[in-house]
């Protein structure tokens, strides 16, 4: 197995060979050809503002310990491509490959991640009386939840800069999704996770046939115990926001919900938070948006969710504080959520506090309960943490937070099928 991988791993990087993927077929077979540049010119740190190759492996910031965030050249993008090419493209993350980091087609590799569907939830919507509720439904995703958008872009880039191995703590579905973009990569990945994870979880790694390492503890041990096993090892640490580019992949979600509602965005965005990836990807794919003259300034209210089992995001909001503290004891069911730390604190809270937007914890009971409505009301098998949005939305509208005549975004970051 190692020896295999190896040998594709040498393929993909050292010769023409491409790695299959959808996007280079159809993009053959169209009559159209167009090669896809990518106008990634450096990497911000957004604290010092130091600025960081973009053309060699890096991590975060030292100084600051800080995440790096990925920068484009806007203009040449805006004078390159409309909206309404990158519209007509071959369905998928990759139709913004200007705006993500692979220069080579041959890397962009590909499970058929992104373009999910933005669902009206008009029952929910008039038990709440909202009008205009929606559910964008990251199940679809490989792997069934939205991680795969992240851990596409960042294998993706990772192998084109020349690594062939990595390692990654992480709460559940991350592991998944790096165990198979590296097996699609014909790459090796190291995979910590606690033990009580969910078993779909642990069974996934192990059936992409990736290095599964059960840790006695929360993501944050299984973190300590990846450093440590990597320790003179060329394995590349993909943990959320310790590389620049798994918040790039999950920016495409903000990309499509601006061109979903038309280039107008929403009025509230609800997403459950763990590390923060998603939201901070969204938060920067508009303000790229608007640079590119594609959206006006118009911006949504960005609602963080937690459980009441651990919610530091929550916390450090409520008390105004730019830094989040670890939370002890962390518990929920919502394992996504079961996050005691978020290395991107900082730009979480900005992000949130900037949108005029808010934070909230719910209970697992709670969570349940709107898993049940999601199902039954919606046809929508939600998975825990995506269930958090509903019932954060619940307590939104009964407070007044969230008014009737708004445009609201749900976000289900994955499928329930995963947690039965
Ligand atoms: C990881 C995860 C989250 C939290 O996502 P972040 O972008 O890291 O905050 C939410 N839901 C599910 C299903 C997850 O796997
Ligand atoms: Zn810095």
């Amino acid at each position: 197995m190692l020896l295999r991988r190896n040998i594709r791993a040498e393929a993909l990087a050292d010769t023409n060979n491409p790695v299959q993927t959808s996007f280079q077929f159809l993009e053959r077979s169209s009559i159209l050809f167009v090669m896809l540049e990518s106008a990634l010119t450096h990497l911000e740190c957004p604290e010092c503002g130091r600025k960081f190759n973009a053309d060699r492996v890096q991590n975060f910031c030292e100084d600051c310990r800080s995440p790096l965030l990925a920068r484009y050249d806007l203009t040449r993008v805006a004078a390159s491509v409309t909206r309404t090419q990158i519209a007509a493209r071959p369905r998928g993350l990759w139709r913004w490959a200007e705006l993500l980091p692979v220069r080579k087609e041959k890397f962009r590799l590909t499970l058929g991640e992104g373009d999910t569907p933005l669902l009206p939830a008009p029952r929910p919507g008039k038990t709440l009386k909202i009008k205009h509720l929606f559910i964008k439904d990251e199940s679809p995703n490989p792997t069934g939840s939205f991680k795969a958008r992240g851990l596409c872009v960042a294998v993706a880039r990772a192998l084109e800069l020349g690594r062939r191995e990595f390692v990654i703590p992480t709460a559940g579905n991350a592991g998944g999704a790096l165990a198979f973009y590296a097996a699609r990569g014909g790459a090796e990945a190291h995979v910590f996770m606690p033990k009580d994870a969910p078993r779909t979880n642990q069974e996934e790694v192990r059936a992409a046939g990736a290095d599964l390492r059960l840790v006695d503890g929360l993501i944050s041990d299984a973190a300590r115990l990846a450093a440590e096993a990597a320790k003179g090892k060329r394995w590349f640490d993909v943990s959320t926001f310790k590389e620049p580019y798994r918040a790039e992949g999950k920016k495409t979600m903000g990309l499509e919900l601006a061109e979903s509602f038309g280039w107008e965005l929403p009025d509230v965005v609800i997403y459950p938070t763990g590390g923060g990836t998603g939201l901070v990807g969204m938060w920067k794919a508009f303000a790229e948006l608007e640079a590119l003259g594609w959206i006006g300034p118009k911006r949504p209210r960005m609602v963080a969710v937690q459980a009441d089992g651990c919610a530091p995001v929550v916390r450090a909001f409520q008390n105004g504080a730019e830094r989040i503290e670890t939370w002890q004891n962390a518990h929920t069911l919502a394992a996504g959520l079961r996050v005691p730390n978020a290395f991107a604190d900082r730009l979480i809270l900005r992000a949130l506090r900037e949108s005029g937007g808010t934070a909230l914890a719910v209970s697992d009971a709670e969570i349940l309960e709107a898993q049940r409505e999601m199902a039954q009301a919606e046809g929508l098998l939600a998975c825990p943490e995506g269930a958090a949005t509903l019932a954060g939305l619940r307590h939104l509208v009964k407070n007044g937070w969230v008014r009737p005549d708004e445009t609201v975004v749900l976000f289900n970051t994955g499928t329930g099928l995963k947690y039965i």
